[in-house]
């Protein structure tokens, strides 16, 4: 039997535990859809034009980026059939700042889509044959693309997805939005990938959940301010044929979902795109090769969520993160 489970019940794996504290500011909190995803803006009232403005902006960034919009830049560039395409000065500098994230991270590959439209991830999803997985990837390679200024071409078949970054990057530039207005206290969640800005009114910080997987419950919260806080999941979107469960993160080594013992990575850091692309990059290298990455490069700090029901947490939280649930054990 096959079962999708539209992301969006789960979209919120992080749930953001925000009130705005006891005290007497109001608040106002903007919700829409973009980017295949909830999003919500919540600022003090007095901000109310900085939401605007940032749902404008969110807005613009789709139109330039989404997968699936016919015009948009990367839509042209999917369909241009190896012609030199003109694209956004926008869209060509995300996608070098894309192409040097994928030298340092290979996990993260957003030249996958031939592969995720074939497993049916933006339409009626099922396992495919192996003979035509394997005659996808081989279309599939971030090699075949080339920037340049203001276009960008794409040879041997490739087709490029940006959804493993672009949320991220449409929070920076929110976030970016947020301090132009001067405004002091706030929380972004763009399909989880939340961004909280200061403390709540009363100086205490806002806590972020992390969702229990499976389930609507929240397994864990976190602390910190003007920080990133994104999580990729094998239940924010997946079916089940055979018993088996296959999630929209694919393997850039295999075609296949990524299986590496992880039920979710939660990546904090102060880049909202980078957050982004490490989050997809750790769910696909798993917990250990993670770690080590994160041991060499200090870029983030991390919440692992295994298979296997244990909780792995990069040192730097050890005094911003409280575990809820007794199904779930913190590992040492
Ligand atoms: P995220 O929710 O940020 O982890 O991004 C997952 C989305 O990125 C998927 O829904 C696909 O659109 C796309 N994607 C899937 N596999 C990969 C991958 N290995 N690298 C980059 N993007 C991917
Ligand atoms: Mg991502």
């Amino acid at each position: 039997m096959k079962r999708l489970l539209a992301a969006f019940s789960a979209l919120l794996l992080l749930l953001s535990l925000f009130s705005f504290g006891s005290c007497s500011e109001q608040t106002v909190t903007k919700s829409f859809f973009a980017m295949n995803t909830y999003c919500t803006v919540t600022v003090p009232a007095k901000n109310a034009d900085a939401a605007d403005e940032i749902i404008r902006r969110v807005n613009a960034l789709e139109a330039l980026l989404s997968v699936s919009r016919e015009g948009s830049d990367i839509y042209r560039l999917n369909y241009s059939d190896g012609e030199q395409t003109p694209i956004d000065n926008e869209t060509a500098l995300l996608l070098k700042r894309a192409l040097e994230l994928n030298s340092l991270l290979p996990a993260f590959d957003f030249s996958l889509f031939r592969l995720s439209l074939l497993w049916g991830f933006f339409a009626t999803p099922s396992v495919p044959d192996d003979a035509d997985i394997k005659s996808a990837l081989s279309h599939c390679g971030t090699d075949k693309l080339t920037v340049g200024d203001g276009f960008a071409s794409l040879s041997g078949g490739a087709m490029l997805d940006l959804g493993a970054i672009a949320k991220g990057y449409a929070a920076d530039e929110a976030s970016k939005i947020l301090l132009s207005h001067g405004v002091e206290r706030a929380l972004l969640n763009f399909g989880g990938n939340v961004f909280v800005l200061g403390t709540k009114q009363s100086g205490a910080d806002y806590k972020v959940g992390i969702k229990k997987p499976y389930t609507e419950e929240i397994l864990a919260t976190l602390t910190g301010k003007d920080l990133f806080y994104v999580t990729s999941g094998s239940y924010e979107r997946y079916f089940t044929e055979g018993g088996k469960n296959y999630c929209h993160i694919i393997d850039p080594k295999t075609g296949y979902p990524a299986e590496s013992g992880l039920y979710s990575v939660t990546v904090v850091c102060e880049d909202g795109t980078l957050a982004d692309v490490l989050s997809t990059a750790f769910f696909i290298m798993g917990a250990e090769a993670s770690l080590d990455f994160i041991n060499e490069t200090h870029l983030c700090e991390a919440v692992f969520v295994t298979s296997g029901n244990e909780v792995i947490i990069t040192d730097g939280l050890k005094d911003r993160f409280t575990l809820l649930s007794s199904d779930y054990a913190l590992k040492d």
